[in-house]
């Protein structure tokens, strides 16, 4: 079945040099670090092979296999529909994600926008 799978979809996957306590991973801005800035663990074992690595998955292969499936597709497409709908009204008291201020935020910048075009 594994195997099936990797055959089926390209999820562009790599690996990645990682935290041995699995706090990050040595990506993007951190690319250069030997230590970790979270944990302080090295990057690299003595022996100059890095201490963890994990396999990354590419996010946009992701959605863009999701998105792919009809059925995954309408239900993620409602569901920002609804999240798009609840950052806009008002909140007072606790609430789902939606009313929270990096959703609103979200929602004002233009990220969650109603084109789904893919
Ligand atoms: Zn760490």
């Amino acid at each position: 079945m594994e195997g099936f799978i990797q055959a089926s979809v390209n999820l562009e996957t790599r690996t990645v040099d990682c935290c041995r306590n699995a706090c990050l991973a040595f990506t993007h801005k951190r690319v250069q670090q030997n230590a970790c800035d979270a944990c302080g663990a090295p990057r690299y074992k003595a022996d100059g092979k890095p201490a963890k690595q994990m396999t990354y998955w590419s996010l946009t292969s992701w959605l863009a296999h999701l998105l792919g499936d009809p059925v995954i597709e309408k239900s993620m497409l409602e569901n920002m529909a609804a999240a798009r709908k609840a950052a806009e009204e008002g909140a007072d008291g606790v609430h789902d994600y939606y009313h929270a201020k990096i959703s609103v935020s979200s929602s004002t910048k233009g990220y969650l926008a109603a084109s789904a075009s893919c």
